[in-house]
Order: structure tokens, then sequence, then C-alpha cells
């Protein structure tokens, strides 16, 4: 806009009822979010910039389209964005997209999380998933000092069963059950975390010794002491691989052994459980994303901001 419509218009400010008042407010507030979340992502991009479709470094300006900068690719000639090949390509309403990222740091529920950002509950469903996509992976590949590890049982969830396609609802025979009696209703996760705070969960099929070995395996220095609560596949992991292992029997009343305990993993429990509380029981399907943004918010603390959120699942773009 020129300097002197700009001035014109300026002035026909001064005429705007209440209402034309507010929805000019709103407007220039969403379209001011939609240039932090473009900028914010850009940027990003710019970081190590290549084409979002076969990832080649050598491509061309090519306008702007849908407020983002264009760019044509030298090597497959063809256009992408800086969200080309990201989870967030091909979604709408950028304008949302801080304030969604918050509503996930919040921890808040699909429902509560579209009621306050004012979208749809499918939208809602799907840029959690989006916005989530690395966390469920990011865990610690390796864990060495002293170990602790537990196990802890989550409740299973009924509710979204029906989502799943081409499975009958099991059938139980005779009246339905109450939840949580049976060994069935949950689902089994291995804790595991070092003294430096390094974080990993696995789910587990059963509770067998190969089970665990196979998760523990890959996962434990040769040279860490494990700790646990004395169940006896860890025992004969770290007897089969030749780890010292502590094992804490809390029914004997244990809690340290020479200044060995597994508090540091029960207390990441604890704050596991009372976090997926308001999620009222979790569809086992979901668990490894429940799992990994739980990590998240460990790991990034007071960093787990929504800009943070944003630009972690930039990152996993696929090429
Ligand atoms: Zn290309």
């Amino acid at each position: 806009m020129k300097t002197k419509q700009f001035q014109v218009f300026l002035d026909e400010l001064g005429g705007l009822s209440t209402v034309q008042r507010t929805a000019l407010m709103m407007a220039l507030k969403s379209s001011n979010s939609a240039n932090n979340v473009t900028s914010l992502l850009e940027v990003e991009f710019a970081k190590a910039p290549a084409c979002g479709h076969c990832g080649a470094e050598s491509f061309s300006k090519w306008g702007v389209a849908t407020g983002m900068k264009r760019y044509m690719c030298k090597t497959c000639n063809r256009t992408f964005n800086a969200l080309t090949g990201t989870p967030l390509a091909h979604q709408y309403k950028r304008e949302k997209w801080l304030e969604y990222a918050r509503a996930i740091v919040d921890g808040l529920t699909l429902r509560k999380a579209a009621a306050r950002v004012g979208v749809h509950l499918e939208t809602s469903f799907r840029w959690r998933h989006r916005f989530l996509a690395t966390s469920k992976t990011a865990k610690a590949k390796r864990l060495s000092g002293i170990v602790e590890a537990d196990e802890t049982f989550i409740l299973k969830s009924a509710k979204g069963s029906r989502r799943l396609v081409g499975r009958a609802p099991r059938k139980r025979g005779g009246k339905p059950k109450k939840t949580g009696t049976s060994p069935d209703d949950y689902d089994i996760v291995l804790i595991a975390r070092d003294r430096s705070g390094a974080t990993t969960d696995h789910i587990l099929y059963d509770l067998t010794a190969p089970t665990t070995a196979e998760v523990l395996k890959p996962l434990i220095a040769k040279d860490a002491v494990l700790v646990s609560d004395g169940r006896k596949a860890y025992a004969a992991f770290a007897h089969a691989e030749n780890i010292l292992h502590i094992p804490i029997i809390t029914s004997r009343g244990e809690h340290v052994y020479r200044g060995f305990h597994i508090q540091n993993v029960n207390a990441y429990t604890s704050r596991l459980k009372a976090w997926l509380q308001p999620f009222r029981g979790v569809a086992s399907w979901h668990l490894s994303s429940y799992l990994g943004w739980r990590r998240s918010v460990e790991r990034l603390a007071e960093t787990f901001t929504p800009e943070r959120c944003l630009q972690t699942a930039y990152r996993s773009r696929s090429t």
C-alpha cells in the first residue's frame, strides 16, 4: 500500500464501529501470529536449506505462495516451500499453530485444546500428531553409570477402539466387566533412567526375561550398575551380560542399599501417571506418543515452549 493510500486508510479508522474495530484488531492479531509462525519456520529452513522433495541444495527463488517464500528445485524441477516434506506441510490456519503448540506444552486433552484454540476436534487430533511427530522416537539410546529401571502398568482406554478398522471388539462373554480388573487392561511400560537424567521407555509385550533382555541389551552400557525392583528378568539379564545388578526389594521394606535406589525412576513414573490422569486412559496404539510427549516435557522442562514444539516438529523433515 502506498503512503498516501495508507494515510487515507488510517483516517478512515476513526469511523469504525465497535464491532468493526474488534474485527480489525482480531484480523491484525491473527495475521501477526501467522507471520510469527512463518518467520520461525523460514529461519529453521535457512539453517539447512534443501528441497523438501528430493533434498537437493541447489534451487532458486520462485516468488511467494500462501504467505511463504517459494523455491524451484534445480534437480527435481518441483516447487517447494520451507514446510514441504515436514509434518507441518499441507496444514492450514497457520495463525493458530503457536496457540495449539501452547496447548500441547500445557498438556491439554484433544478436546480442551480444540476448544481453547478454536479448531475442530479432528484438526486437534491431526495437529497433535503432527506437532509431536518426532517426540515419539526421541529417547535415550544408551544409559550409563547408575541406571534405575522399573516397570509400570498403564490402564488402557476402551474409548477410541471404534476407530480401529477391521477389528471386531473383543468378546469376553457374559456381562461387560469393569475395566482395570485384569492384566489385559494394562499396558506394561519399562522405564529406565540414569543419573544424568537420560530417560527411555519401552512398551513390553510381557514380563518375561527374554522380552526384558531384548529391551535392555542395546540400552545399558557394559560398565553400568543396574538398579531394579529385583524382578527376576533384570537379574537374568544382568547375569547374562555380566552387568552389576543391585535389586531393591521394596516388599521387604528395602528402599536404599548402600546409596543405591530406584527413587529417580519411581518419581518419574509418578509424574508420568499424574500427567496422564486427565487423559483418562490411553489407547494402546497411542501410548508411545504420550510417552514421547511426556519425555519432551521432562527433557526440555522450561525450554519446552510453543516455538520449540514447532521447531522440533519441523526438524523431522523426511529429506
Ligand atoms: Zn528437488
